[in-house]
C-alpha cells in the first residue's frame, strides 16, 4: 500500500467520552462536525452510539443529514449553523434540531417548520454566533413560546482556566437564561475542565474525544504511519528536496516517505517536522512537497518499512506545535488520500 495508514481507536474514542461525561456529571453529546474532526464520523458517531451517546452536534445540515443515514432514528442531532435558507427539506427530512442563531432565523424556522424541534444559540461575548442581550430580551417570549428544545452559549477561551472571559461569559448566560426551565448547554471540552458551574445540562465536548488538547488525560485516538518508498545513501556535501534547502553534513541515508503537504503535513514543517522509528527520531529534511516527505534515517540499524508521525511519541498537539497551529487543525486538515482504518471493539 502506498498511501499513510491513519488508524483510529474507537475504544480510545469511546473512553475519552465515558471520561468527560464523568467529569461532567451531566449528559454529555458529542460534536462530530467536520467528518468528525477528519477522523469518520459515520464509524465514530456509530461507536459512540453504542455506547449510549444520545446526542450529536454538526456543523451544517447537509452533515446532519449524512449522520441520520448513519444513525438512524432516535439520536438527537442538533444544527450550529441553525436554519440557513433552503434547509428546512433536509432538517424535516432528517429530523435535525437547529440552533437558530438570530431573530432571522427564528422567523424562518416558526415560518417553514412550525412545529419542528429547534434550540436557540445566545452570543455570551465570542461575537460569532447567536443572539445577543439586546436581541434576546427583544425576541424571548417569542421564541420560547415555540418550545426551544436548548439554550445554548460558546465559550472563547475556556482552554485558558484562568481567563477573565470564562466568569463574564458564565455570569452573562446566567442572566440571559436562568429561570426559564429550557434545558441549557455552555461547555465543550473546555468547559468540562472548568468545573461544575460551567456543565449545565448537556454537554458538547469535540477534540477531548479525539485525543486533543486541553483534555490533558486524554487517551491518544490517532496513529499515523508513512510507508517509505524509497531510501538511499549520499556522501557529505549531496542535497535533497526542492530548492536544495537540505546539505548532508556526514555520510547520511534518506528515507522518502509517501505524504506530503496534499495529505495535511503542513510545507510550514519543512524545517520543524521529525518522524519516529520505535523511540529513534527521524527528523525531516529538506521541503515538504505534496505527496512526499524525506526523514534522515542514517541513526537507524536497519532499512525502515514506514516512519510514525502521529503516535506515542508524538501527540497531534505536539505535531500541531511545531507549524504553530493547534490539534484541532492537524487532525481536520489530515487529507482523505491517508487510508483510515478504525479499529478497537467499538468498531
Ligand atoms: C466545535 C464546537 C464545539 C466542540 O468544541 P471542542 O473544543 O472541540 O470540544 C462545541 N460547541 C460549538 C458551538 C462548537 O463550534
Amino acid at each position: 500500500m502506498g498511501t499513510g495508514r491513519l488508524r483510529v481507536d474507537l475504544d480510545a474514542v469511546v473512553a475519552n467520552w465515558r471520561a468527560l461525561s464523568a467529569l461532567a456529571r451531566v449528559e454529555c453529546g458529542a460534536v462530530v462536525k467536520a467528518d468528525a474532526y477528519g477522523l469518520g464520523a459515520g464509524p465514530v458517531a456509530r461507536a459512540l452510539a453504542t455506547a449510549g451517546c444520545r446526542t450529536f452536534f454538526v456543523a451544517v445540515a447537509e452533515e446532519g443529514a449524512a449522520l441520520r443515514r448513519v444513525l438512524g432514528e432516535g439520536p438527537e442531532i442538533l444544527v450550529f449553523s441553525g436554519h440557513m435558507a433552503g434547509d428546512a427539506p433536509l432538517l424535516e427530512g432528517a429530523g435535525l434540531v437547529p440552533l437558530v442563531n438570530s431573530l432571522d432565523q427564528l422567523m424562518r424556522q416558526i415560518e417553514a417548520l412550525p412545529g419542528h424541534p429547534f434550540g436557540i444559540q445566545i452570543d455570551t461575548g465570542m461575537n460569532r454566533l447567536g443572539m445577543e442581550l439586546s436581541e434576546w430580551a427583544a425576541v424571548a417570549e417569542i421564541a420560547l413560546e415555540q418550545n426551544p428544545v436548548l439554550l445554548m452559549s460558546h465559550l472563547a477561551c475556556a482552554d485558558e482556566p484562568d481567563h477573565p472571559m470564562n466568569p463574564y461569559q458564565l455570569d452573562l448566560f446566567r442572566q440571559m437564561t436562568d429561570g426559564i426551565g429550557v434545558r441549557r448547554s455552555l461547555a465543550a471540552t473546555g468547559g468540562i475542565l472548568l468545573g461544575p458551574d460551567y456543565v449545565f445540562d448537556l454537554c458538547r465536548p469535540g477534540i477531548g474525544l479525539y485525543g486533543g488538547l486541553p483534555f490533558e488525560h486524554a487517551h491518544p485516538v490517532v496513529t499515523l504511519d508513512l510507508p517509505v518508498i524509497q531510501v538511499r545513501d549520499l556522501a557529505p556535501g549531496e542535497v535533497a528536496g526542492y530548492g536544495n534547502a537540505w546539505q548532508a553534513e556526514r555520510p547520511s541515508r534518506l528515507a522518502t516517505l509517501s505524504a506530503g503537504y496534499a495529505d495535511g503535513i503542513f510545507r510550514a514543517l519543512s524545517h520543524n517536522l521529525v518522524l519516529w522509528h520505535g523511540d529513534t527520531p527521524c527528523p525531516a529534511v529538506g521541503r515538504i512537497s505534496m505527496d512526499l516527505v524525506i526523514a534522515d534515517v542514517t541513526d537507524l540499524p536497519e532499512e525502515p518499512d514506514s516512519l510514525t508521525l502521529i503516535g506515542p511519541r508524538q501527540t497531534i498537539d505536539q505535531l500541531a506545535a511545531g507549524a504553530g497551529t493547534i490539534g484541532y487543525e492537524v487532525l481536520t486538515a489530515l487529507g482523505a488520500r491517508l487510508a483510515r482504518s478504525h479499529v478497537g471493539a467499538s468498531a
